[in-house]
């Protein structure tokens, strides 16, 4: 088993809250769901039971590679936590919508949403077109830099901010011309807020994605608007220099302690008020009100 899937499902495990579903006569089709719903009940159930030996995902993993086809998820194959992750929340998702139907359509991946609204102005005729969008990862622009940047300042840069965006088609006077975009998040919130930082770029030179490094403050309170206030509650962190090598870990938070799990090596971490990580990758939040 590759790094990632432990610290995924420790980490889901440790932001997603247990649902409860019932089966009754199953046809065919929703055989691959029924499996992954059950795998990933297993792993919650399995986390938080105190017990002495380690979890491995396998069975999750395997019902994922069911829902989602492909040779994706053998064992062996390295992939990226953010896609694993998306897959992951979506599969389970499409699980729940087609299982459950005495809870709401996209219960599950709403708990994860972010809604924005992405608005260009045309700087000749000054027309704004918002845009509505959203997202089950807030993905954040992250620069090169020696200092330590906080995660407010890039939340802003990227969600508040004005930006040029040049030679923009104006739907309003159908001239190509610079436009001010700006992109700000708009109620509702969601119950658990997943943060990407954008790490990988791509580099020319080596033609593959190379890390940036920049170290980031991470509050263990944060402000997303007026209305939201989130504390951290678990972070996956990328080792290495680039996107489809290295290894991840999870940083988490269970009922009273920080916990740090690297494969099944799990250790108990001093209390953290604020962390500074030049490897944090996807950030979580649990909404306090
Ligand atoms: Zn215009």
């Amino acid at each position: 088993m590759t790094s990632h899937l432990h610290s995924l499902t420790e980490f889901v495990s440790s932001v997603v809250p247990r649902l409860n579903f019932t089966t009754e006569a199953l046809p065919d089709n929703l055989r691959p769901y029924h499996d992954l719903l059950f795998a990933y009940m297993d792993i919650i159930d399995g986390m938080w039971t105190p017990q002495s030996e380690p979890i491995v995902p396998e069975d999750l993993f395997s019902a994922l590679q069911g829902v989602t086809g492909g040779a994706k998820y053998e064992i062996g194959v390295q992939q990226d936590a953010e896609e694993v992750l998306s897959d992951l929340i979506n599969s389970l998702n499409d699980g729940f919508n087609a299982m459950v139907p005495t809870i709401p359509s996209d219960s599950f991946v709403n708990l994860f949403k972010v809604h924005f609204i992405n608005q260009n102005k045309c700087t000749v005729c000054s027309s704004i077109v918002p845009h509505r969008e959203s997202s089950i990862i807030l993905w954040l622009s992250l620069f090169k830099s020696s200092r330590i940047v906080s995660l407010e300042e890039l939340l802003r840069l990227s969600y508040t901010s004005e930006q040029v965006i040049e030679d923009v088609a104006c739907d309003s006077c159908h001239v190509r011309h610079n436009a001010v975009s700006q992109t700000i998040i708009v109620d509702p919130l969601p119950a658990f807020l997943l943060i990407g930082l954008k790490r990988f770029e791509w580099s020319k030179e080596t033609t593959c994605r190379r890390k940036v490094s920049t170290k980031v403050s991470i509050p263990s309170n944060l402000s997303l608007t007026t209305n939201g206030l989130y504390e951290l509650s678990g972070l996956i962190l990328h080792h290495g220099t680039r996107m489809y090598s290295g290894h991840y870990t999870a940083q988490f938070f269970n009922d009273k302690s920080w916990i740090n799990a690297n494969d099944d090596q799990l250790e108990i971490l001093p209390n953290i008020v604020e962390q500074q990580s030049q490897d944090a990758y996807i950030i979580a939040y649990k909404r306090v009100y």
